[in-house]
């Protein structure tokens, strides 16, 4: 039994003094007040339920579609653990139906393998729209094929995730992979309010990064953005980074979903823990410049950002409570993953999963499954 002694801890829904902290076998066994450290192991700062994030395309200088392997898996789960993220779903962006199928044996090796921090695979497309493409490849947006279709609902791969657009794939086929357990997100979308609400009713559970790459919010036209704001049960993904959504942007988010139902995501690329200024990919040169990430012409392609970062982002610049930022960094994601009753919180039976902060959120230390994997 491994002890730990928090003098701040924040459990996922309260904030508690001088807390004890026992470990089983990678869970936790019980957490009681104490009065003194009484020899466990000192967690300096505030002890939080470490970061869940659904939306990582690379990080430590690699990016999951270039290199669709175990040993990215490896590096990116690693990269990210510093900034305090214990899981995440690596997100291969569209591509290929064989890089697809190598990027999914990665992470069924990962899974059988328990490598630390991945919990699953995020397809974001190919079946997206192409006037909302984003930097996704357009030669590579496509319907949905039978061997799309069985590698979605394929049961060695964790959790499954498929960022689709609405308006071309239709509702049989949402209904069918929903049947199979895949976690439908919608986004690289045009659809109308009404086709969005389609999808919903059909069980699309989450909108990916809300705002970037879907239809607006205009006066007389809903759209995807407002079908996802007026929409009370999904989840929305924020990039809260100050290059990809306005800050009243995001607050009218929060404000229209509550903290319960806003996650946020870093949509990193491989720059993240790493110091790398130029990638390529698809045959696309993404420079970048501070915390932006760009391709000639200036379009966004993915973040630079960090988990910790964003957390700070919520509490300095949009004035969320600390609570509110940590709750939209780890018990929401995990909640809309289904893992309520595993991560998320710091509760007995929980994963030992959890960051320790500075007062200005930066991450002194990660742990996995009660063992320290940084700091
Ligand atoms: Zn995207």
């Amino acid at each position: 039994m491994q002890r730990f002694f928090a003098e701040n801890l924040f459990d996922g829904k309260t904030i508690k003094n001088n807390q004890i902290i026992t470990v089983e076998a990678g869970i936790i066994h019980s957490i009681e007040p104490a009065a003194a450290q009484d020899n466990a192991i000192q967690l300096n700062g505030l002890v939080a339920p470490g970061f869940v994030d659904v939306q990582v395309n690379g990080g430590g200088g690699v990016l999951f579609n270039n290199q669709p392997s175990l040993e990215t898996l490896m590096t990116m789960s690693r990269a990210h653990q510093r900034f305090g993220s214990t899981a995440m779903l690596p997100t291969l962006i569209t591509d290929d139906f064989a890089t697809m199928q190598q990027a999914a044996n990665a992470v069924s090796a990962a899974i059988a393998q328990n490598v630390k921090g991945i919990v699953g695979i995020h397809f974001e497309g190919p079946h997206l729209s192409q006037p909302k493409k984003g930097i996704h490849p357009s030669q590579h947006i496509r319907q949905i094929s039978p061997e799309e279709m069985a590698l979605f609902k394929r049961t060695d791969l964790g959790l499954v995730c498929v960022t689709l657009a609405p308006e071309n794939v239709s509702i049989e086929v949402i209904t069918e992979l929903v049947q199979a357990n895949v976690i439908i997100c919608l986004g690289h979308s045009n659809a109308s309010a009404e086709q969005t609400f389609a999808a919903l009713q059909a069980g699309a559970q989450g909108f990916t990064h809300l705002y970037n790459a879907m239809s607006p919010l205009q006066s007389r036209a809903a759209g995807m953005v407002g079908a996802a704001l007026v929409d009370a049960s999904s989840y929305c993904g924020l990039i809260v980074d100050h290059e990809h959504v306005d800050m009243t942007s995001c607050q009218l988010a929060i404000k229209c979903k509550t903290p319960e139902r806003i996650m946020l995501v870093t949509d990193a690329m491989s720059h993240v823990g790493s110091d790398q200024t130029e990638l390529q990919f698809a045959g696309m040169q993404i420079n970048r410049e501070g915390n932006k990430l760009t391709i000639e012409g200036g379009r966004l392609a993915g973040s630079a950002l960090d988990m910790a970062s964003a957390v700070r982002h919520c509490v300095e610049d949009l004035h969320c409570s600390m609570q509110d930022a940590l709750k939209m960094a780890s018990a929401t994601p995990a909640t809309f993953l289904g893992m309520q009753q595993q991560k998320g919180y710091l509760a007995p039976g929980y994963a030992a999963d959890w960051v320790v902060l500075t007062e200005q959120y930066h991450v002194n230390a990660t742990y996995i499954a009660g063992e320290q994997v940084f700091g």
